[in-house]
């Protein structure tokens, strides 16, 4: 392997390893390149938990105000570790999306998974593996953070409360059917009392999420509350900062925006929501009804 490659290869692992996909992919790199793997400073090595107030916010109730950095996708260069909440490294040329697996579908994905998937500790508690549903050919792609107990129940994402409003909204405010979008979480198995996915849950599940979202190609991608944005843009800044602001992410658009969990206790937010949505209405081309 040439230099410029090996150097590209190394920034690559240091990205998956800042996302926490180090393992995950350097497995894929290491069959692919074998005994050329860069052995140095891109090695797995647990990054230290931040202190305690930098961890992701639990939701957006509760997201402390912080400065955001100056600008999304902003590079760390030369560092490792953050120390502060930042957008983390601009991805490399080797992106984890151009390190293809090869006719990757949707079907291959949950294959991989597999029907007993015991790779992280949510299955002890799990009823169903919630996949994912609705167009593979969508143009809108909608990501929570994982399954409650309706979904746990019937295999389906967001069926449950906060699942009827994600419906309503995709049908009464953007007049699209629920078939028509693609929905899916960051972990794939029901985290117990619905807490929040915990880091190895999302650094063991979320390499699915990538690669759907690699085989559906959505033009845009939606994530429903701060675990999902703070996963696809490796941030741990607060959804309320970047909220309805649109981030590059890997050919896709993406926004965030509140969980409707969240709109369910707080429904004065539903506005700024129904503003997000018709930002990604206007840029997919679907007409924005006035409302009365
Ligand atoms: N909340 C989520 O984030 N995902 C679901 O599928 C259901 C509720």
């Amino acid at each position: 392997m040439d230099s410029g490659k090996q150097s590209r290869l190394e920034d690559w692992l240091q990205y998956a390893d800042d996302l926490n996909l180090g393992p995950f992919f350097r497995v894929r790199a290491t069959q692919r390149y074998g005994d050329v793997m860069p052995q140095t400073d891109t090695q797995i090595i647990a990054r230290p938990e931040p202190p305690q107030s930098q961890q992701p916010a639990p939701s957006p109730a509760a997201t402390p105000p912080a400065k955001p950095s100056a600008q999304p996708y902003a590079p760390l260069t030369g560092m490792k570790v953050p120390t502060a909440p930042v957008f983390a490294a601009k991805a490399p040329e080797i992106s984890l999306f151009e390190e293809k697996i090869e006719n990757d579908s949707l079907e291959k994905i949950r294959t991989d998974i597999g029907p007993n998937c015991t790779r992280c500790k949510l299955h002890k508690a799990r009823t169903n593996i919630v996949f994912g549903v609705g167009n593979p050919k969508a143009e809108l792609m909608f990501v929570g953070e994982g399954p409650g107990a309706d979904e746990d129940a019937q295999g389906e994402p967001f069926v449950g409360r906060a699942g009827k409003l994600l419906t309503q909204m995709i049908e009464q405010g953007m007049g699209l059917k629920r078939s028509d979008v693609y929905i899916a979480n960051v972990v794939k198995c029901r985290p117990p009392e619905n807490r929040l996915p915990e880091k190895d849950e999302i650094a063991t599940c979320s390499p699915y999420l990538l690669r759907q979202i690699d085989v559906i190609k959505p033009k845009v991608i939606v994530c429903l509350g701060s675990c999902s944005a703070q996963t696809l843009l490796q941030t741990n800044q607060g959804i309320s900062k970047f909220r309805g602001e649109w981030f590059d992410f890997h050919g896709a658009k993406l926004m965030a925006t509140y969980h409707p969990a969240y709109l369910l206790r707080n429904p004065p937010a539903k506005a700024d929501v129904w503003k997000d949505l018709q930002k990604v209405m206007a840029l997919l081309g679907l007409e924005v009804k006035k409302r009365s």
